[in-house]
């Protein structure tokens, strides 16, 4: 979402070294069960005509919150993302007028409350509330903060060619360029500290390397904490980071191979449902988006599944062989579904064929012959193959205010340094939050370049600011 904003594509000529990304010309949708859909387009006439079937109100509020957040308010949105949180105070003094106190405002809400004071029909209000979701927001009061900064990213999704890995493969590309190196499959069991100051990093096959400037970790922010020695840090930060939050909901992913791609029954309403990226179902109203939420909450198995999806080689061919399809739906799960994290792999079969059981109510042609093979990755999975998405945290820590802006991981190290010199935190669970958008290794690459004087060969995004 919104990845092209990133300053680091172009201050990396990440082109040069094999990425590439493509942005399709129908972003999104959403179908319901009654047969209807919405459909967002890069066009904006054409989502607000979408939008315009529903109700005439909130195609015109669309128009109008574009205006405002994906295009007037986009660089602020930018500086915020790409400079380490300032300590609200600091920012509200920083941003003046009355579009930046409305933007502001919506700090007051929680993600229910934030859609319902933009928009009136429900079809729509339940589309942006899961889409609200779908950043691992909390429903929380304050979360509507983040209304505005997804909302600028609504018509801004993009598909990395050749796959995700495309982009650490260049980032590594760089690295290697540059006269690095890169080690993988090692891992990392300390941080070690010699006076106070971070030297080396020491690998679990015994072996170590040397950090004889800086050390950055993009591994959680508990996790670094504990590999570089608790005491180091103050009492506060240990107890907020050994009771970090990571969130009350997860992602089941169900993936298929398929022969042809996904036809939703609901292009009757509308055709271009068929080319939509990024499809949401299973949600027919806001109190099943409720529910849903609460099931996750109470390590239930989701009464109401929803969540979105994508067929992937339908926009980027080489996402499967030249006969067939890949394509996916990650509807929200809890971890610990029905109290342990292990029925995911006692109930796998069961939970894929629930999964594609309400995928099939939307899509008419997922029958046997076009499936090829299904997989069913669980929030277990996502912690199995990545130890620092801890209960399938995928964004390393829930979104809620007390782990959001200045306070994410912790208002102490919320700038990338660390009580311990030359030990900064990058990642996730630090900065403004996860995602595939580089911004909390930018940060702490620039507080780097200030701490060791180093010069800089790219232009600092500035910092946040708004006048009107
Ligand atoms: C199923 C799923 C779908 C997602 N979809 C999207 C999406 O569509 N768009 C989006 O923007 N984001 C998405 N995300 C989130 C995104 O993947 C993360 O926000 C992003 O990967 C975080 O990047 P990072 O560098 O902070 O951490 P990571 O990508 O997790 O990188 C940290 C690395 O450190 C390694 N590591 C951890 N501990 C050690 C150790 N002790 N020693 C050595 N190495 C270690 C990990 O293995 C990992 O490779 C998704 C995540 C999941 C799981």
């Amino acid at each position: 979402m919104g990845f092209r904003h990133s300053p680091l594509i172009h201050d990396l000529e990440l082109y040069r070294f094999g990425f590439s990304y493509i942005e399709p010309p129908i972003q999104q949708g959403a179908a319901f069960r009654d047969g209807t859909c919405v459909v967002i387009h890069k066009d904006l006439d054409k989502t607000c005509a979408s939008l315009a079937r529903f109700s005439a109100g909130d195609a015109e509020m669309f128009r109008e919150l574009h205006f405002l957040y994906a295009v007037k308010m986009r660089p602020l949105f930018t500086s915020i993302a790409f400079n380490a949180p300032l300590p609200i105070d600091q920012l509200k003094d920083r941003l003046s007028g009355a579009q930046a106190k409305e933007f502001l405002s919506h700090a007051e809400h929680d993600l229910f409350s934030v859609v319902r004071k933009h928009f009136e029909d429900d079809r729509i209000r339940t589309l942006f509330t899961s889409y609200m979701h779908v950043i691992t927001t909390e429903s929380v009061p304050g979360a509507g903060i983040v209304f505005p900064l997804i909302f600028a990213n609504v018509m801004e999704f993009t598909l990395p060619v050749g796959g995700s890995a495309s982009f650490t493969d260049a980032l590594a590309r760089v690295i290697v360029a540059c006269g690095g190196s890169v080690i993988t499959g090692a891992d990392v069991k300390e941080v070690v500290v010699r006076n106070g100051r971070a030297t080396a990093v020491r690998l679990a096959n015994g072996g170590a390397v040397e950090g004889s400037r800086f050390i950055a970790s993009a591994i959680d922010a508990p996790a670094t904490m504990r590999m570089a020695g608790e005491d180091l840090f103050p009492e506060d930060v240990r107890k907020k980071l050994n009771a970090w939050h990571w969130g009350n909901h997860s992602l089941v992913t169900l993936h298929l191979a398929l022969r042809d791609k996904p036809v939703y029954r609901s292009a009757e309403f509308d055709p271009d449902i068929n080319r939509a990226f990024n499809i949401f179902f299973g949600m027919d109203d806001i109190e099943q988006v409720r529910s849903c939420f609460d099931h996750c909450a109470a390590d239930q198995f989701p009464h109401v599944l929803m969540g979105n999806g994508a067929c992937n080689s339908a926009v980027d061919p080489t996402y499967a062989p030249t006969n067939g399809h890949s394509a996916f739906w990650w509807p929200f799960a809890p971890y610990a579904v029905d109290g342990d994290p292990h029925n995911w792999d006692r109930q796998r079969d069961d939970y894929t064929e629930r999964v594609l059981g309400v995928w099939r109510e939307y899509a008419s042609n997922l029958d046997d012959d076009n499936v090829r093979a299904k997989l069913l990755f669980t929030p277990l999975d996502i912690e199995r193959l990545n130890v620092n998405m801890v209960r399938g945290a995928v964004r390393m820590g829930a979104y809620i205010p007390s782990q959001l802006g200045i306070n994410r991981p912790h208002h102490l190290l919320s700038g990338t340094r660390t009580p311990i010199e030359g030990l900064y935190l990058c990642g996730s669970s630090t900065g403004n939050g996860g995602g595939i958008n580089g911004a909390p290794g930018y940060i702490a690459a620039n507080a780097i370049a200030d701490d060791l004087r180093l010069e800089r060969p790219w232009t600092r995004v500035a910092a946040p600011e708004w006048r009107q």
